[in-house]
């Protein structure tokens, strides 16, 4: 088969059987599959309108959402027996982590760093992983870039307290290494019931690590900044890592305005 579009119709009807994603056609009738019986009607309907010349292509970005980075992990299943799915509270999730061996950076740790915050607030904030004296205390963002952080919240209205801090791994990476990606990936689903059990208006990425393992992306905390993300349909928003802050002073101007940004979509949510 080389026809571009019998190609497009029958990955399309694969994916379908495969219980993929839809996939938004501007005009269905030019991936050749309307012939068909019903079961084979592509998986979207018709969107945007369509002129001669659109005919003869598939122009899925047409009728898609404005440019933005989405990603939408799967959610929990109801009936998951999974412990992690079943944790109902944020104490729950911590206890889960506490015992936690799933990655190497168990090995090393003083203690655990769960998070801290409001079980219902408005702004969820993710770093990195525990530096030295969050491993000591098992509190996040107790440290230089902590305090950091903490003046920055207040200064946007949003005191610590508020909102809900943590971090992409749990447990503190020797020499405050950056998190593989082995242990990122074992370490993620504790953040993801974090969020699911806090469901706040607004998640703050803080740093490429937050950011990119959030999004699963590898584009740059540049290209990330600036514009309104979302997970799982909640507003994320990228900003520098405080500890970056500390050693870059002239970029506190940008994280400033990023800053700004977040306490703006909170407000306008
Ligand atoms: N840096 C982080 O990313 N997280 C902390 O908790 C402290 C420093
Ligand atoms: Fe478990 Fe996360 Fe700690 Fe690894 S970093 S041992 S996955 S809690």
């Amino acid at each position: 088969m080389t026809d571009p579009r019998a190609l497009a119709a029958e990955y399309l009807k694969q994916q379908r059987l495969l219980g993929g994603n839809s996939v938004i056609l501007s005009d269905s009738r030019t991936v050749g599959l309307s012939d068909d019986n019903d079961e084979a009607t592509p998986v979207a309907p018709v969107l945007a309108p369509t002129t001669p010349s659109d005919r003869q292509t598939v122009r899925p970005s047409d009728a898609l959402p404005p440019p933005g980075v989405s990603f939408d992990p799967p959610s929990a299943d109801l009936f998951s027996t999974d412990p992690i799915q079943r944790a109902a509270s944020l104490t729950d999730v911590a206890q889960l982590i506490a015992e936690c061996r799933k990655c190497g950076l168990c090995e090393g740790r003083t203690r655990t760093v769960p998070g801290e915050g409001s079980a219902t607030a408005r702004l969820v904030v993710v770093g990195e992983g525990p530096g030295r004296t969050e491993d000591e205390t098992g509190r996040p963002f107790v440290g230089r870039a902590g305090e950091l952080l903490t003046k920055i919240l207040a200064a946007i209205d949003l005191p610590r307290a508020q909102v809900f801090i943590c971090n992409i791994v749990k447990c503190r990476p020797p020499e405050n290494r950056q998190p593989q990606f082995d242990e990122i990936a074992a370490c993620l689903p504790y953040l993801y019931r974090q969020i699911e059990l806090v469901k706040p208006k607004v998640i703050l990425a803080m740093g490429s690590t937050a950011a990119q393992s959030l999004l699963d992306t590898k584009q740059s905390l540049g290209a990330l900044r600036n514009h309104l993300h979302r997970f799982r349909g909640v507003p994320l928003i990228v900003t520098y890592h405080p500890a970056y802050l500390l050693r870059n002073l002239p970029d506190k101007a940008k994280a400033w305005a990023d800053l700004v940004f977040a306490r703006k979509t909170i407000a306008g949510l």
